[in-house]
């Protein structure tokens, strides 16, 4: 036993050097697109309310105290001059967010957003290209280095790590120069490193973790609850096996982990807990679906039913027009209530739509285009609702999907996209998880459930990645340098900033204008619901028992998002928003 537990730990699975991941994460995100919307904020002690917490603060703010997921009440004893603005609205933090990746993708393809402001890219392939065309060059490590690197590796980690560290600091520079937002990066030979490596220097910092200062690392954090992962849940589970440290799970026999976590977590948690991850960095791409859904209590008409669409429709448009592409087919939901039964539930149909109507331009309509879309979802919305009988309707929903991607060519970005589905509702803007999508797919064609596999496996992809776009990628690597001593010798004044994208553009060749619709409240709900569960204090002052904790976090994120979707009908100037809560 002792021995199948030690092979586990030794195999190499998750702990090769082989891999250059960096993790960038955005200081303060919201207090940050604030200051740059107003730049007067700047000196000031700032805020971002969400109801009655403060889910993130500047640092002038924090320099009195301040801390993110405080309640308002106590930043203000804290910091009576503390300015607050409004943080429910996620419109303009979701714009930097996507501008944000998509600078990121001109570094590599391989690019994983965490909530709105955190983006894992996987650079291997840029580092061993600037490492094959930059031999004789010095290999210097930007900014910190965590731990001791006196004893080093010799699989050529060393010179992968220290590339991949300018190349961090370069991602960096050129999101505080391109869009005026600064970050933090962590670089290490895997995600769950890079991640924690990240956060050792704050704010504007960034930190190359070494295999030598591995284990330091991992037993240097606070808890287990540091681990990806490990929720309320597992954890509550893990302090009943006197598991609170990380070294803890280090030494707890995986037998007696398995029997209380199940074999796949609680391997996966043994290794992590010494630093090994063989997560790859999944590129998060555009929706398979770009969607809205509007909640209600009744509607029973066939005309209030036209009426909603009719609005739903509109919204749609402008967020097709973001997007930029092309759909080939519509679809419309809706959610029938029994009062009999006391049940609803969901059914969808949809219908392909010519791309004609979407021209020339995607997202303006003509009044005739708008009310061919408009019959179509009435003829739909007629083959799920008979209306010669009563109906009760909850939601409904019109969503396009079948999307034409551009072309932009062989092993372009594109191909490398992930397809998540991602419905948003009017109502609560929640994004409707995988499962419920399959539910709701399901309901309307039985052999649309095996659309549930969505998400692209990285290994399916593994033949597309190892053939490389033929000249874009060299011309990648030697611009990121290029660009780099460039601005060494260059003034940063003078430093020509559209010079510099102008010319990644063009040796790219990706789509860097098209705006990615992407996953709206991933961010936000991530964040609350972590670091309101980490601070036990705030829950007791919320008056919300452990066990509730979840769900109410859930709840506070639904309201903030119902609040956005509010600020969203008012500023599309409609006087149909959501009805009732
Ligand atoms: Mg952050
Ligand atoms: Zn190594």
């Amino acid at each position: 036993m002792e021995d199948d537990f030690d092979q586990t730990l030794d195999s190499n699975y998750g702990s090769s050097h082989d891999k250059v991941i960096v993790h960038l994460d955005a200081d303060c995100f919201y207090a940050q697109v604030e200051m740059l919307k107003n730049p007067e904020l700047r000196t000031l002690p700032l805020g971002v309310q969400q109801k009655n917490l403060l889910v993130t603060c500047n640092y002038v703010a924090r320099q009195f105290g301040v801390k993110k997921c405080m309640l308002v009440s106590d930043a203000k004893r804290l910091c009576p001059s503390l300015i607050l603005v409004k943080g429910e609205d996620l419109y303009d933090y979701r714009q930097m967010s996507t501008k944000m990746t998509l600078l990121l993708q001109k570094f590599s393809p391989l690019v994983e957003k965490l909530g709105l402001d955190e983006n894992f890219v996987d650079v291997t392939q840029l580092v061993a290209e600037t490492l094959k065309s930059d031999f004789a060059g010095s290999r210097n490590v930007e900014g910190h280095i965590y731990g001791d690197i006196t004893s080093r590796c010799d699989c050529g980690c060393y010179e992968r790590l220290c590339v991949g560290s300018q190349i961090a600091s370069e991602m960096r520079k050129q999101l505080k120069e391109e869009l005026g937002v600064t970050c933090c990066a962590g670089v290490a030979y895997n995600k769950l490193l890079a991640k924690l490596v990240c956060s050792t220097h704050k704010p504007n910092q960034q930190t190359t973790l070494f295999p030598a200062g591995v284990s330091d690392l991992m037993l240097n954090l606070n808890n287990v609850r540091s681990l990806p992962g490990i929720g309320h849940r597992t954890s509550e589970i893990l302090q009943s096996l006197g598991i609170s440290s990380i070294e803890q799970l280090q030494n707890i026999n995986l037998e007696l982990l398995e029997h209380a976590l199940g074999r796949t977590l609680a391997e996966r948690l043994k290794k992590l807990s010494v630093g090994a991850d063989d997560m790859v960095v999944k590129p998060t791409g555009k929706p398979q679906s770009i969607g809205l859904e509007d909640g209600f209590r009744k509607i029973s008409l066939e005309s209030e039913v036209k009426d909603k669409c009719e609005v739903l429709l509109q919204r749609l448009m402008i967020l097709l027009a973001e997007d930029g592409r092309i759909p080939g087919a519509i679809r419309v939901t809706v959610r029938k209530y029994d009062n009999s039964s006391r049940y609803s539930h969901r059914e969808s149909r949809q219908c392909n739509i010519p791309s004609s109507l979407f021209l020339p331009k995607v997202g303006t309509l003509s009044s005739n285009a708008h009310n061919k879309l408009l019959t179509s979802i009435m003829k739909l919305f007629h083959k799920i609702i008979d209306i010669s009988k009563p109906f009760h309707l909850t939601l409904l929903g019109v969503a396009f999907t079948k999307f034409q991607e551009r072309n932009t060519g062989k092993g372009s970005i594109t191909s490398f996209l992930v397809k998540d589905i991602s419905v948003q509702s009017v109502m609560n803007f929640q994004n409707i998880s995988l499962h419920g999508v399959e539910a709701m797919e399901c309901s309307s064609s039985k052999n649309a459930g095996k659309q549930s596999g969505s998400t692209l496996n990285y290994a399916d992809k593994s033949g597309s990645e190892s053939e490389p776009e033929p000249s874009p990628k060299k011309t990648r690597a030697d611009f990121w340098r290029g660009s780099r001593k460039r601005s060494l010798t260059e003034s940063d004044k003078d430093s020509p900033n559209k010079h510099r994208s102008s010319e990644l553009r063009l040796s790219t060749g990706e789509p860097i204008n098209e705006v990615d619709f992407s996953k709206l409240s991933d961010g936000i709900q991530e964040e609350l619901m972590e670091s309101c569960m980490s601070l036990p204090s705030l829950t007791d002052k919320l008056g919300i028992s452990d066990n509730s904790t979840p769900n109410t976090s859930m709840s506070i994120e639904d309201n903030f998002q119902t609040n956005a979707s509010q600020k969203l009908w008012k500023r599309l100037g409609s006087n149909q928003g959501p009805q009732d809560q």
